[in-house]
């Protein structure tokens, strides 16, 4: 008998599976549960071009309608998978179906992580996670509304940038003493500030958000021991891995259902891929990454173990982020004590932070500048030894240090 495959998530990486395991040869039937009412689409337009209006909404679809049919794969949408019963090896769905499985995927995705303070339940306080997120957002994002947005991680900023691009009133409210902090190096963060304050972005650093207020919907927000008016709230603090269904059914689970370098779970029949997971990464540390290439990375890992053919993974993380007309390239895992290293000027809006760890690139932060992103991706990847000054010195081409 061919084998059974159940995908549970239709996101991106319940779609690369779905795409992976025909391209490895798999010929048993495939069904993928997704909770929303989509096929699987891409989410980073969200916060840019969509929300923008430069970019169609058939465009967000990872693959047309027919790709499915095509590929034999039953997609069974605006459904929610409840539990998995690991014993008998079935998954239940919230409509009472039970799905049978010999392979179980889950790429289940992560969910926003809430505020919890006074008045954020109030109306017109919103997240950016999904298409009907984005177009709740887009009904009220019209030229003069103040919108406050809290967090100046990548979404609040792409939010920030195209809410000055369309003439809004933007303040960015953000707990630590610079911008996206956790993500890049303090040069990066200092070049970002600057740029959204040119654009007329209103920073507030160091203000963490204590409430909001008013009546039918929200009026204020009090950050920072002050109150400050608002007409739209957009808050983006960051992800939650969705790993409840991993983790009633039993499997190790720690912030992120943990997996192998096969994408495995602790259960043997079961399979993990994109931001719901904690895997090793290339240099031993525990990590979960919340990014497209990881979902599509871990997902042809899951169909390559799935289909007896597995590989370790140790890609070289890769992720992006655009703000006005920068488009920022980072690759690799940075650390507080790599030694930083900047090739070209800032103010030409076209420059690159390497960073070195025992003389090795370690990582890469590229604004508009491609064959740094390219090649520093290369020298990683390889482990490759190079000196400061050779790096920093724009006389010598990128191509020549790959
Ligand atoms: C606004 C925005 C901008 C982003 N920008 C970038 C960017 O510029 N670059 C980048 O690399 N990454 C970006 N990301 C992150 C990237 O989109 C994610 O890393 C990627 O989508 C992860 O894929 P996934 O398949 O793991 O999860 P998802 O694509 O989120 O898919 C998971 C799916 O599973 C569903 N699901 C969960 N539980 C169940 C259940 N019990 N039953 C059925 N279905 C369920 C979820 O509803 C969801 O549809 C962005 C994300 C957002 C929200």
């Amino acid at each position: 008998m061919p084998e059974n495959i159940v995908i549970i998530g239709a996101g991106q990486a319940g779609q690369q599976a779905v795409q992976s395991l025909r391209s490895e040869g798999f010929k048993g039937a495939i069904t993928m549960v997704g909770d929303e009412d989509y096929p699987p689409y891409q989410r980073p337009p969200l916060s840019k071009a969509y929300l923008l209006g430069s970019f169609e909404r058939p465009r967000l679809f990872l693959k047309p309608d027919s790709f499915y049919a095509e590929a034999g794969c039953e997609l069974l949408l605006s459904t929610s998978a409840k539990a998995i019963h690991r014993a008998d090896r079935t998954v239940e769905l919230t409509d009472g179906r039970l799905l049978a499985y010999d392979k179980l995927l889950l790429a289940t995705g992560a969910r926003v992580r809430k505020l919890k303070c006074p008045g954020a339940d109030l109306p017109g306080i919103h997240y950016l996670k999904t298409i009907a997120d984005v177009d709740g957002l887009q009904a009220v994002f019209q030229a003069g509304k103040r919108i406050a947005i809290v967090g100046g991680g990548y979404i609040g900023l792409e939010v920030a940038a195209v809410g000055a691009k369309r003439g809004l009133d933007v303040t960015v409210f953000e707990a630590m003493d610079r911008l996206m902090a956790r993500a890049v190096s303090p040069q990066l963060s200092a070049f970002y500030a600057a740029e959204h304050e040119k654009a007329g972005v209103k920073l507030k650093l160091n203000t963490g958000v204590e409430g909001f207020e008013g009546g039918a919907k929200v009026e204020r927000i009090k950050a920072g021991g002050q109150t400050y008016e608002a007409d739209i709230v957009l808050v983006g603090i960051g992800v939650i891995p969705c790993q409840e269904l991993a983790e009633a059914a039993g499997l190790a689970c720690t912030d992120g259902i943990v997996v192998d370098q096969n994408a495995r779970t602790s259960d043997p029949h079961i399979w993990s891929a994109g931001d719901c997971t904690r895997h090793t990464g290339r240099e031993g540390q525990e990590i979960r990454l919340e990014c497209v290439q990881n979902a599509i990375d871990q997902a042809k890992h899951a169909a390559l173990s799935m289909t007896g053919k597995p590989k370790t993974y140790s890609e070289v993380p890769w992720f992006w982020s655009d703000q006005y007309d920068l488009k920022l390239q980072i690759a690799g895992l940075a650390r507080p004590t790599d030694r930083l290293v900047q090739r070209g000027e800032p103010a030409s809006r076209k420059f690159a932070v390497f960073h070195l760890r025992d003389g090795v690139v370690a990582a890469v932060e590229a604004v508009n500048a491609a064959p740094e992103y390219l090649v520093g991706k290369k020298m990683i990847a390889e482990g490759k030894r190079v000196a400061a000054e050779t790096l920093a010195d724009t006389a010598i081409p990128m191509k020549q240090m790959g």
